[in-house]
Parts: C-alpha cells; structure tokens; sequence
C-alpha cells in the first residue's frame, strides 16, 4: 500500500506511523526524522535545514523533494510506504505525483488525523525525543519506561527544540496556512480517509487498518 498520514504537528501521525508501518510490513518515510538524523550527524543537508525547523518554518520544497526521490528509489519501497509528515505543501504534493507516476506507481489512500488545536497544544508539551537515537515519547501516552532515559538506547529523552511553546504556535500556523489545503487537494482525488485523531492510540490505528482493508477490497 501506499499511503500518506496527513495531520497538525502533534496529531499523532509520527505514532500512528510505527504502529501501521508495522501491521502493513512497509517502510514508514518521516521527513522530519531524515531532516533530524541528518541534524544530528552535522550534514550538509542537516545544517541547511536546521534555520528553518527551529523557527518552525518548513524546509524548502527543493531540499524536501530531493530527500524524497531518494528515500523512494530504496528496495523496500517497492512494496509500498507510508508517509508521515510529507507532503506539506501543494508544490510537494504534485511533485510527488510526477515521480510517483514516473515509476508507475500511485497513491492508495491520504489518511488524514483530525485534532483540534488546543489538544495539539497541549500534547505538545508533554513530547520528548532521544537525543541519541531520536526515538518518540509522551510523558503521559507513551512514558519510557525509566523517566528521562530511552527504552531503545539508554539515551537521555529531550524536549525537541521546535516543541517549545512559540515554536508550537508557529509551526501550527504554517499547518494552516501551507498544509492544510491538502485536504481539499486529496478529496478532489477521492483518496482522503477522515480519523479522529483525539481517541485512544491503538483504538484509533485499529479503525485505520479497518477502513484501509475495506479500502483494498474495494480495490483503491
Ligand atoms: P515533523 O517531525 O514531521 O513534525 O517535522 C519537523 C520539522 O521538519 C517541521 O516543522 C519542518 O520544519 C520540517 N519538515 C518535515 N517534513 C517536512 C516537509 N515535508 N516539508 C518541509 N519541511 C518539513
């Protein structure tokens, strides 16, 4: 399957991810992940888009699409992926169209997470991230299970730099303002799935693996 997880910052794409990603035996692409492993090795790449993922800014759509083509010429995205945190952009969001369409593939469903703003606020402020390994946690969803140190890798857990209260907002802003229109861009196409984002975590990718699997069978 092919898909795209589409939400706010904070609406639980990146958890959803691992969960799906899972369940459908297929690679889960984080744009911001790849954005941060390259931060954290002191790259070229890593270095130009830091300026604009510590304002909250989104990474320009060039240095976006090229990461992209690359991540999806990788073996294991012959059988499918599923996106989580891109497209951002209508500029992506056809980019995307034209390579995917270019290797004869295209999209099965757009999954989208539906969060109202003050939830996304406040969950915000409870996200913390390895420092070494960039595993995700929720002090209150998804507590390790030491405070303060990675399950994984024994790591200290951090408050990423763009999950401070100004940033928040500003990210949110571009939500609205860039990413958002997606949701009509992807309806036009028939490909959006609406989810509401607030429930429980696994009660919420249950009903996603539901509705895709009604989805297949109808042949989407
Ligand atoms: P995320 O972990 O998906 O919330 O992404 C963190 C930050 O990385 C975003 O706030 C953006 O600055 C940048 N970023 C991630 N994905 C994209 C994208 N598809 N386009 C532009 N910027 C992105």
């Amino acid at each position: 399957m092919r898909l795209i997880l589409l939400g706010a910052p904070g609406a639980g794409k990146g958890t959803q991810a691992v969960n799906l990603s899972k369940e459908l035996h297929i690679p889960h692409i984080s744009t911001g992940d790849i954005f941060r492993a390259n931060i954290r090795e002191g790259t070229e790449l890593g270095l130009k888009a830091k300026t604009y993922i510590d304002a909250g800014k989104l990474v320009p759509d060039t240095l976006t699409m090229s990461i992209v083509e690359d991540r999806l010429q990788k073996d294991d995205c012959r059988n499918g992926f599923l996106f989580d945190g891109f497209p951002r952009t209508i500029p992506q969001a056809e980019s995307l169209e034209d390579v995917l369409a270019g290797m004869n593939m295209e999209l099965d469903a757009v999954i989208s997470l539906d969060v109202p703003n003050e939830v996304i606020v406040r969950r915000m402020a409870g996200r913390r991230v390895c420092k070494n390994c960039g595993r995700n946690y929720h002090i209150v969803t998804i507590p390790p299970k030491q405070e303060g140190i990675c399950d994984k890798c024994g790591g200290p857990l951090i408050i990423r730099d763009d999950d401070r209260e100004e940033t928040v907002l500003e990210r949110l802003k571009t939500y609205t303002k860039k990413t958002e229109p997606l949701i009509g861009f992807y309806e036009k196409r028939n490909l959006l799935l609406h989810f509401d984002g607030t429930k429980d975590i696994l009660e919420t990718t249950r009903e996603i693996m539901d509705c895709i699997k009604g989805q297949c069978a109808k042949g989407v």
